[in-house]
């Protein structure tokens, strides 16, 4: 019988897996940090037949900027303690979630595809974070080639969700638009600012289809790494009008053009992706925020 451990199951996709594999185990960092030796080495201990690793500390461009240091330290430690002791208690399944911002800043060729990750040096405003995560991709790859083990990762691109914080400094980009948005309404000012010039493209995903796929991993016994990641590349400004449009809203949207524009593009292929789920259908954006849109309407009673 599966025991599945979910790391980071307080946060944004633990959230949403939680909603669809309920029988699993979701731990945050007030049952284990896992950055503590002896922590991660107890937990490993207790003969989990699949563990999903999604813990990380993480954050937006200005939070990558200020503690580049917290992030790559926290973040090595958490990845090298749980696989050192995944492996050391015969853990069979391991899946780790990175990001595509371990890719590199610029390629020739876009969407990226898993063959490239190291092509290049990560964007500077979060090499830090990047060059964790791109590190965890080099162990699990060690791990597997050393000690033949199915351990892999998957790589998605940009998330929100319903189970974001919402909270503007620390919610992901399209979670804090949808909140600046009834702000914006509620208060009368009908005028939303955004950081940055507007230009960089992003592929943007409902984190609900992160945890589907991770869950068709696990019951599947899929053990491939591979990109997750939607096929909608749009401009910030493109994906700010589209939830204004979806919001129903009449707010003007203005840009902040001395704030870091961060990465320019960062596409990746969803071919290997969808050889391997060939039935998988994307939630497109304007779905997704309007899910979004109408639970904070609701939480907020607006
Ligand atoms: P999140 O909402 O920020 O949640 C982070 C989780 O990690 C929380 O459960 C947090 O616990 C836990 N955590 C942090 N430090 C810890 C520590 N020292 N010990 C134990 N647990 C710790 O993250 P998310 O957005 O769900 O992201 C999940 C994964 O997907 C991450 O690996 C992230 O890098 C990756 N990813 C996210 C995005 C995105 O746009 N969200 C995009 C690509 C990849 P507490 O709640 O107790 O702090």
């Amino acid at each position: 019988m599966s025991k599945v451990l979910i790391t980071g199951g307080s946060g944004l996709v633990g959230s949403h897996l939680k909603q669809i594999l309920p029988d699993a185990t979701y731990i945050s960092s007030k049952d284990y940090d896992l950055t503590s030796e002896a922590q991660v080495k107890d937990l490993c201990s207790q003969n989990w037949t699949h563990i999903i690793h999604l813990a990380a500390r993480v954050g937006g461009i200005l939070e990558n900027i200020s503690f580049p240091a917290e992030f790559i330290e926290q973040n090595l430690l958490m990845n090298t303690l749980l696989l050192k002791y995944s492996r050391l208690n015969n853990v069979e399944n391991f899946t780790a979630i990175l990001s595509t911002c371990i890719y590199p800043q610029e390629y020739f060729e876009y969407p990226m595809d898993e063959s490239v990750i190291h092509s290049g040096s990560p964007e500077i405003t979060n090499f830090a974070y990047a060059i964790a995560k791109r590190s965890l991709a080099v162990q699990i790859d060690a791990y597997r080639k050393q000690y033949n083990l199915k351990y892999n990762y998957l790589i998605p691109c940009n998330l929100y969700g319903e189970f974001d914080r919402i909270d503007d400094k620390k919610s992901h980009y399209v979670t804090a638009l949808i909140n600046k948005i009834i702000k914006a309404e509620a208060s009368g000012e009908r005028k939303i600012n955004l950081l940055g010039t507007g230009s960089p493209l992003r592929q943007f995903m409902y984190a609900g289809d992160l945890a589907f796929v991770i869950k068709y991993c696990i019951d599947n016994n899929i053990s491939e790494s591979f990109n997750v990641a939607n096929n909608e590349n749009l401009t910030i400004k493109e994906i700010a009008e589209i939830a204004v449009k979806t919001c129903g809203v009449d707010v003007k949207i203005d840009f902040d053009n001395t704030s870091p524009d961060g990465q320019y593009r960062k596409d990746v292929s969803n071919k290997k992706m969808l050889d391997i789920l060939p039935e998988f259908e994307f939630t497109p954006l304007n779905v997704g925020i309007r899910k979004v849109f109408n639970l904070y309407k609701d939480r907020n009673n607006i």
